[in-house]
């Protein structure tokens, strides 16, 4: 990457995986950053904490792999190989008749009770005799890929628990790249050659030996100007200057969360109202204690509670629990106080233990068929200001760490390019 000539100093704003990877990139081309933070603690949604000895992803649970041989270039560039291990995903989907059916689901239609197949077979050589229909949303695409009986007893109960709205409300848009589309003839294909899914980000994951994806925070943090406890409420232009927190920079790349910025901005005309438009789910993380099991995610359609993953997070490193003890984290789309929380567990698999939990307000943002145009006309507007967004709630978009990764790498590009 060429070297900034006018060695420009930027304030980033947040340090989460996006935060501290453009603070990264800039620094080794050659600009200033300092990164402000509100929290004690690098990571954001990969922060992970310590309870009872036990490792706790406070959101979800944080595993790195990437399809961007740039991205794993640049990943391994600054995270030592030897500090992480590479594992197999071992997902399951746990039917309401107590079946676990390998992941993703449509590939392992054998491993189910009989009457289930056939009917699913019947959908999906009819959708193969007449083609596939047109769609206009996730609702009619789930149908016409996969068929009624699939949909009804995994796709639609699974994504309702997720997106906690209509799934004729969620745009194809979201699709895009993001879910794999198999044909009737490779669905067949995988299932009578038994054939491991191994496309999918996911499909083999590195994993930190210790510390989980707090490892990955900490090793990008360290060597970066970071300001802790530094929360930003204000970014105000004073001339060609951005002032935060009583300090002057050039220019501020913002990660923190694109609905609040319109209330922080001082000095500059624009209007962000379209933001306000934007909506998002939170989720509570639980951390259990659970029977000692093989997995690495089960993923819950059933009806009977409110769950829709167990990650079992402490399976990821050994590290993770006291010798002997198995644990995981159990998410729910939904803000819950112990009490129902613990209602819950007595209806999920695995007879889970209560440790703790943390509910985070921010995790999925849900992509309407207007959020890229908000976004777009957001980055335009701020731009010419020296203001520029990043980030998964910044440019409301459902990165993994690594496509935000590759988005600090696009942005990093466009700046030095200037
Ligand atoms: C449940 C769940 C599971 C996931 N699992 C995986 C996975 O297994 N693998 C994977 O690759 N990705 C996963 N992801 C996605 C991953 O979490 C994100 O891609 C990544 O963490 C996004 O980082 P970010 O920096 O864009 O945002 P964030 O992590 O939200 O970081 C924003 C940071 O900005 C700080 N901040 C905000 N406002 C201010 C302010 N005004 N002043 C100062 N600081 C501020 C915040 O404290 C935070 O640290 C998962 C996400 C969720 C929700």
């Amino acid at each position: 990457m060429a070297v900034q000539e006018n060695k420009k100093h930027y304030a980033i704003i947040g340090g989460g995986v996006s935060g501290l990877s453009t603070a990264c990139m800039l620094k080794e081309a050659g600009c200033e950053v300092t990164v402000f933070e509100k929290e004690s603690t690098p990571g954001g949604l990969v922060r992970c904490a310590r309870v009872e000895g036990i490792l706790y992803h406070c959101v979800g649970g944080h595993v790195f792999n990437s399809r961007k041989q740039e991205v794993l270039d640049w990943f391994w560039q600054h995270l030592d190989k030897n500090d992480f291990q590479l594992a197999t995903r071992n997902a399951v989907v746990s039917l309401e008749d107590g079946t676990k059916v390998d992941y993703p689901i449509e590939n392992h239609l054998y491993q189910m009770q009989e009457s289930l197949r056939s009917a699913i077979i019947d959908d999906l050589l009819q959708i193969a005799a007449k083609g596939y229909a047109q769609a206009d949303n996730f609702d009619e695409f789930l149908r016409n890929r996969f068929g009624n009986t699939l949909y009804n007893e995994y796709f639609a109960p699974y994504n309702r628990k997720i997106w906690r709205r209509k799934l004729t409300d969620v745009p194809l848009t979201w699709l895009e790249g993001k879910l794999p589309m198999p044909t009737v003839k490779e669905i067949l294909e995988a299932n009578i050659g038994q054939v491991k899914e191994m496309k999918m980000v996911h499909s083999t994951f590195h994993y930190p030996k210790q510390g989980g994806s707090q490892h990955i925070a900490d090793s990008l943090a360290a060597g970066l100007d970071v300001r802790y406890n530094s929360p930003v409420d204000l970014l105000e232009k004073v001339g060609n200057q951005w002032h935060v927190n009583g300090e002057a920079f050039d220019a501020v790349i913002f990660c923190g969360n694109v609905k609040h910025l319109p209330a922080m901005l001082k000095g500059i005309n624009v209007d962000l109202s379209g933001v306000e438009r934007l909506s998002a789910h939170g989720t509570t993380s639980v951390l259990c204690e659970v029977e000692a099991n093989p997995y690495s995610w089960v993923y819950m359609p059933s009806a009977q509670h409110e769950s829709h993953r167990v990650i079992c997070t402490g399976n990821f490193a050994e590290s993770n629990s006291p010798a002997g003890m198995s644990t995981a984290t159990i998410e729910f789309t939904l803000q819950l106080d112990k009490e129902e929380i613990l209602k819950q567990l007595q209806l999920i698999p695995f007879s889970p233990r209560y440790i703790a939990h943390h509910y985070c307000p921010y995790t999925y943002p849900v992509q309407t068929a207007e959020t890229p145009a908000i976004i777009a006309d957001a980055k335009a507007q701020l731009a010419p200001h020296g203001i520029y967004l990043l980030g998964r709630f910044a440019e409301w978009e459902y990165y993994n760490m690594d496509a935000a990764m590759a988005a600090a790498m696009k942005l990093t590009a466009q700046l030095c390019s200037c």
